[in-house]
């Protein structure tokens, strides 16, 4: 077994890069640095004279500073219609950094070694929107009997923002596609449902003093400390409750703190301390209710804190919100996903993703899409030809469903 993330022995080539038809285009989206920082109108730019190459149209959505856009585009049908169903294939352009991290080969470099791909994006998530990209030609020289969208977005890494003005534009212009895919690296497993987010912070102000006078100061280290046990219990809570759900990889509601700061030195209570957590929760869990009790344990505190400062406080900031989804079996997205795939089975993930607010725009969607999230934000970032050989073949299904006529 091979650390995710590292590279490994080349080994004999089951399946290569000459199997996949959709390469120079995977090569040619590599290449774009489009780290969430940076602008991705380059990337963004080449594709949409690609698409409109072949007779896509196309509308940009920009963010405030007009750095980075959104790409909807569509392939009408051949009877002309643009806006009534079909299907979205979604993609973030968007890759997270390399920064610190030890790379054995260039990042923005699709590099082939042995039967795997190397480079940033090439499993989160540029390889499926590529192969999409790659299947357009064909596509239209067959004709479409519904549109076929293709929803590409900047920053999604950083809290699925960018999709959201896109979403907001296609219902603003009542155009109403009938379900989404997105292709976000599920080892090309078929994902119908994902848990919810939320994010907080919570400052603490206390008092300071020296340390030999603590009963004159107020702690913000040891207050906030409580409130984190306080997560960490209710968290333990529910990994030993019933709600479960054994469709996920974690079964049940996780929460935890991810960042904590607080002190100046050992010699001085501290009068600062802020802290970051979240809930990731089964769509059965209640994050406000969470929250509820959180706050409500962290106003259990104040009163001793308010006996020695009345100016002491704990403050709470919302940070993110990121609805779960749950595509029911049944549904026409889910059962179009498994025909393309060549299968029955279909699972749930606990990361989120774009695929809820499509859902919740009344765009069904599912996620299915090559690599493996392992790989995902890694060093080394990788995904194996066999994986990006099942893509191609998905989209080939998927073709033969839209197209009007044969291959
Ligand atoms: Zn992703």
């Amino acid at each position: 077994m091979n650390a995710p993330g590292t590279l490994r022995e080349v080994s004999p080539v089951a399946v290569g890069p000459s199997d996949v038809k959709a390469l120079d285009l995977i090569r040619r989206w590599i290449a774009f640095d489009t780290t969430s920082r940076e602008s991705n109108l380059a990337l963004i730019d080449w594709t949409r004279a690609y698409l409109e190459s072949h007779g896509a149209l196309t509308t940009l959505t920009f963010d405030d500073d007009r750095r980075k856009a959104n790409l909807f585009a569509t392939l009408p049908a051949v009877d002309g219609n643009a806006t009534d169903g079909g299907i979205v294939l979604s993609g973030h352009t968007d890759v997270v950094p390399v920064d610190g991290q030890p790379w054995d080969t260039p990042p923005f470099e699709a590099t082939v070694i042995g039967d795997r791909l190397y480079g940033r994006g090439v499993a989160d998530m540029k390889s499926f929107s590529a192969i999409g990209l790659s299947c357009v030609p064909e596509i239209v020289r067959r004709g479409l009997k519904k549109p076929l969208h293709f929803a590409l977005s900047y920053d999604e890494e950083i809290g699925c923002i960018g999709v959201r003005r896109l979403i907001a534009d296609v219902v603003a212009r009542g155009w109403t596609p009938a379900g989404c895919i997105v292709g976000e690296p599920t080892g090309m497993e078929l994902v119908v449902a994902h848990k919810g987010k939320m994010g907080w912070r919570c400052r603490v102000r206390g008092r300071e003093a020296h340390s030999s006078l603590t009963p004159q100061g107020v702690n913000a280290v040891q207050i906030a400390c409580d409130i984190v046990a306080y997560i960490a219990r209710r968290a333990r809570e529910f990994r030993d409750g019933d709600h479960q759900d054994a469709a996920y990889d974690v079964p049940y509601t996780t929460a935890h703190v991810g960042v904590i700061r607080g002190g100046t030195a050992l010699n001085i209570v501290p009068r600062d301390c802020a802290f970051e957590f979240e809930i990731r929760h089964l769509p059965m869990d209640d994050p406000n209710a969470f929250f509820a009790d959180v706050r409500r344990h962290a106003e259990s505190l104040l009163p001793a804190m308010h006996a020695v400062d009345p100016s002491t406080y704990i403050e709470f900031d919302h940070l993110s919100t990121l609805p779960g989804f749950d595509t029911h079996d049944g549904s026409a997205i889910t059962d179009l996903g498994k025909h393309c795939n060549g299968t029955h089975a279909c699972g749930k993930v606990s990361f989120g993703s774009e695929a809820s607010l499509f859902h919740n725009a009344n765009i069904p969607a599912v996620l299915c899409g090559p690599g493996h999230i392992a790989q995902a934000h890694q060093p080394n970032e990788w995904v194996s030809f066999e994986q990006l050989a099942r893509c191609e073949a998905f989209m080939r299904r998927l073709a033969d469903r839209l197209c009007a006529a044969p291959a």
